[in-house]
């Protein structure tokens, strides 16, 4: 039997003979006759709990995504954040990513939990969530800090200081892949 993930908790299992049902699982219910005439879970209810004990399909509360530096497919949370990045691509300090406004580089100095709604840019301008930029992304992203290395300035008395302001983006406005 062959098990497809259609999200919501729904699978779709294909049998030997190419017949297809339709798995409900946080409710138990399929569509095939022996679940609807018997009061028990049927072998392909059965079927999808196998496959995702196996990991072969994600959870209900899991959707399956790829890496984005590695492209393997992974089961995360609904919840997670982008960009997608499996364990052994997990963002960190140091690295670098790309502005999905602007495409400009930019250098991870900080992660955090903190939501984009309880970090504040200055006094006068809010939050990261706040920003006019940041609209079409939610509150409670949590918020990743970052340096623009290329506005790095030398002058004839040596590096500017200043050049290197720290920013705070919502971390899905990030990627990791240059556009
Ligand atoms: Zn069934
Ligand atoms: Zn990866």
């Amino acid at each position: 039997m062959a098990v497809t993930a259609l999200g919501r908790g729904s699978y779709e299992v294909v049998g030997e003979s190419d017949d297809a049902y339709l798995v409900d699982l946080p409710a138990g219910r399929c569509t095939c006759p022996d679940h609807r005439f018997r009061d028990e879970r049927c072998k392909h209810v059965r079927r999808v709990a196998i496959e995702i004990t196996a990991g072969r399909v994600p959870a209900p509360d899991q959707i399956a995504v790829d890496c984005e530096r590695c492209g393997e497919t992974m089961f995360t949370e609904h919840t997670a954040f982008e960009p997608y990045l499996c364990p052994s691509h997990e963002l960190s300090v140091g690295d670098m990513v790309y502005d999905r406004e602007t495409g400009q580089r930019l250098l991870v100095v900080g992660l955090s939990d903190r939501r984009a709604d309880e970090v504040s840019i200055s006094a006068a301008r809010g939050t990261v969530a706040d920003h006019y930029s940041n609209r079409e992304y939610d509150a409670d992203d949590p918020v990743v800090s970052v340096v623009y290395p290329d506005s790095f300035e030398l002058t004839q008395h040596g590096p500017a200081p200043d050049s290197l302001t720290v920013y705070s983006f919502p971390r899905p406005r990030l990627t990791v892949t240059p556009s």
